[in-house]
This record gives C-alpha cells, sequence and structure tokens, in this order.
C-alpha cells in the first residue's frame, strides 16, 4: 500500500489527534525498523523510551508466545503466580514494600494520586511546571501543558504548580492539607529538563520534614534508561511511591505503582486487566534481560559517549545515560531531516530527544552521530 493511501485511510476512520510523522512501520529488529516501502531506520525513538530491548528480542517473543499458550488473563479475582514473581522482583529491585500494577504510565500515575489521597485523607498534590504526568483526568490534573488541560476544566482540585528545580518552592506550597509531592527526576515531554544535582535528596527531606509523601514519577527515567535501575538510587533516597511503565514491558503494556508505609482498603482501586499472568510474565523477563547484560551500565556508557559526540557537533546537550535531548532551530524539522537520513527520534519544541534502546552499541551510536552530522 502507497503511503498516500494509508494517509487518507488514517484520516477517514481514527481519530483525529495524533501528530504522526509520515512513514508506517511494518516490523523492526534489533535496533533497526522498517516502513512498507522496506526503507531501514535506526531506531533511537524506542517508541517513546519503551522498546528498552529493542524488536523482536528472541526472548520476549518466546516468553510472549509460551505464556500465551498456557494462560494470558484471569481478572484478579484469582491469584495468578507471575504476578507474584513480578511483585516480589519489584520490591525487591526498589527497596519499598508493595506493587500495583497498572496498564500504562497515566494509570500508575492515576494509583498513585488515589492511593495518596486515601491513604493521608488530605487532598492536596504539588506538582512541578512544566510536568507530565499523563492524559486521564486524575493524572492530567498533575500534568503542567496548557494544550492538555484546557478543553477538560475543571480537573481535580489541590494541585499547585512550582518551578521545577526550586525546593524552596516546593517548601512554600506545602500545606497542613498536602498528602504529595510528585515530580519527575527529570523531565521527559518537556523536553529533557535535568535539575541540579541534589535535587531529590532535598525534596526527600522537606517532604520527610513536613510529613507528607514524595511520589516519583519514573514512567521514563526508571528501569535503566538514565544509567541505573531507578534515577533515584543516584542520590540515596526512597520515595513513598515510584510509578513506573514504559519500558516495564519491553512493547508490551503494563505499568506498576511501588509504594512503602502505606495501602488501600479493600476494593478502593482495581482493573479487570491489571498485572495479567501475560503482561507479568513478559515484563519479568523484561528485568531479566537488563539484569543479566548490564543495560542500566550500558545505557551509562553509550550515553557519555552521545552526548560527547552530539556537543561535538556544536549542538547543547543534556541529559543522563540514554535520555538525551539537544536543542536545534527547528525540532520538527531536524527529526524529518533524520528520517530522510534513516534515523528515527522524536522530539519537544526545539529539542530533539534521543531515547534508544539500551541494548545499542557503539557502532549505532557513531552511526547516529554520523546522520545528525549530516543534517544539523
Ligand atoms: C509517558 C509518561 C507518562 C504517561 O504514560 P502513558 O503510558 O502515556 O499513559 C507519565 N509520566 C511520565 C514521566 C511519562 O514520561
Amino acid at each position: 500500500m502507497e503511503f498516500d493511501d494509508i494517509e487518507s485511510w488514517e484520516s477517514r476512520v481514527y481519530a483525529n489527534v495524533f501528530n504522526r510523522l509520515p512513514l508506517a512501520l511494518t516490523r523492526g529488529e534489533g535496533v533497526f525498523m522498517w516502513d512498507t516501502e522496506d526503507k531501514k531506520y535506526l531506531d533511537f525513538c524506542a517508541g517513546i523510551a519503551v522498546n528498552c530491548l529493542g524488536h523482536a528480542h528472541p526472548e520476549i517473543t518466546k516468553t510472549l508466545t509460551e505464556q500465551a499458550a498456557k494462560l494470558t488473563h484471569t481478572s484478579n479475582w484469582f491469584y495468578t503466580l507471575p504476578q507474584l514473581e513480578l511483585a516480589e522482583k519489584l520490591v525487591s529491585l526498589t527497596g519499598l514494600e508493595r506493587v500495583f500494577f497498572t496498564n500504562d504510565g497515566s494509570e500508575s500515575v492515576e494509583c498513585a494520586l488515589k492511593l495518596v489521597r486515601a491513604a493521608s485523607g488530605k487532598k492536596e498534590v504539588v506538582a512541578m511546571k512544566n510536568a507530565f504526568h499523563g492524559r486521564t483526568m486524575g493524572s492530567l490534573s498533575l500534568t503542567w501543558g496548557e494544550k492538555y488541560r484546557k478543553p477538560f476544566m475543571p480537573l481535580v482540585p489541590g494541585v499547585k504548580f512550582v518551578d521545577y528545580g526550586s525546593v524552596d518552592a516546593v517548601e512554600d506550597a506545602v500545606s497542613s492539607d498536602t498528602a504529595a509531592v510528585i515530580v519527575e527526576p527529570i523531565q521527559g515531554e518537556a523536553g529533557v529538563n535535568v535539575p541540579p544535582d541534589g535535587y531529590l535528596k532535598a525534596l526527600r527531606d522537606v517532604t520527610q520534614d513536613k510529613g507528607v509523601s514524595l511520589i516519583l514519577d519514573e514512567v521514563q527515567t526508571g528501569l535503566g534508561r538514565t544509567g541505573g535501575w531507578f534515577a533515584f538510587l543516584r542520590e540515596k533516597i526512597k520515595p513513598d511511591v515510584l510509578c513506573l511503565s514504559k519500558a516495564l514491558g519491553g512493547g508490551f503494556p503494563i505499568g506498576a505503582t511501588v509504594y512503602a508505609g502505606m495501602d488501600f482498603k479493600k476494593s478502593e482501586h482495581g482493573g479487570t486487566f491489571l498485572g495479567s499472568p501475560l503482561a507479568c510474565s513478559v515484563a519479568l523477563k523484561v528485568l531479566e534481560v537488563i539484569e543479566r547484560e548490564n543495560l542500566s551500565e550500558n545505557a551509562r556508557n553509550l550515553g557519555e559517549y552521545l552526548m560527547k559526540g552530539i556537543g561535538g557537533l556544536g549542538l547543547e546537550c543534556r541529559g543522563r545515560g540514554l535520555m538525551i535531548g539537544f536543542e536545534v532551530p527547528d525540532g520538527g524539522k531536524t527529526v524529518l531531516d533524520l528520517i530522510g537520513k534513516g534515523v528515527l527520534t522524536i522530539h519537544s519544541k526545539n529539542t530533539v530527544r534521543v531515547l534508544p534502546p539500551l541494548i545499542i552499541n557503539r557502532e549505532h551510536a557513531k552511526l547516529f552521530i554520523k546522520r545528525l552530522s549530516e543534517v544539523a
């Protein structure tokens, strides 16, 4: 099928809501993808930091098909073992106490919001300017962007937004009715905003002093992306609530809210599909591969290499591990130019976002820099 036909097909039957890039993808293998014209691309967007093991990873495909042939879904009326195994693994990796599974990032944040509200009986949450926490009505209430929020007002009340990176602003915003402070360790959708060193530690101290929960939204930064299992480990703190998703299923939808020191009461929260044996088996395998192949360390090393290379082209570049952004005069144009060169990235305004699979090697990084040098 010609690309033009695909485009007009979509415009006829699909919600007119996505700003899509002008290509239709049909298959992937490792770090590469192919479109309907069989053109090959170096995938440095990984489905927005999701495909951490690249595409068609043989172990993931095997787990997916074997578990699908055994048991896919039961509902949470029943106990299933993959759910408990994955919960145990996340408890051990995070040092927190309990896990609630979700289907995506927004639902992980939604769960965190309901948890801190229910457990504390308090109503306010402090969130950050430029934050992105999702698009369901609860998670949207914690998201900053006017374009996401405006048509849906009124949202959940009691959210105060303060400057990202400022600890004093959080201290001032917390009141006796504050349930939690929510923050991304690095703001992703906003364009890879890296806060000052010590920011998370300082937020941990303030929230501890004031007796409010600290929710870390590591939906994007978590699971190896920033060069360690979680961004919070770098500042040697523990959040009360941790939101995960994107990379957890390596492309299969699943999220998790991991927490300590509080809990729901029976029936306060739930969902038909949450924590299915299929999703949990796949996620367990993803974590096993990240661990066995030291992919956090690979992210740290290749991230440094890429940042040096991008900086070497005279571009202002920031990030940590394989969560990188660099500034260009027109982000949308650079992304299209890179597509022309067979490289996939995404952008937020004038920041091009580089989020490759965690399995990339030096050759992939070199190829990216070479292609970038041809367009930037
Ligand atoms: C992507 C993202 C979300 C929302 O996740 P969805 O799976 O799109 O619902 C929430 N928080 C952060 C930090 C994200 O990057």
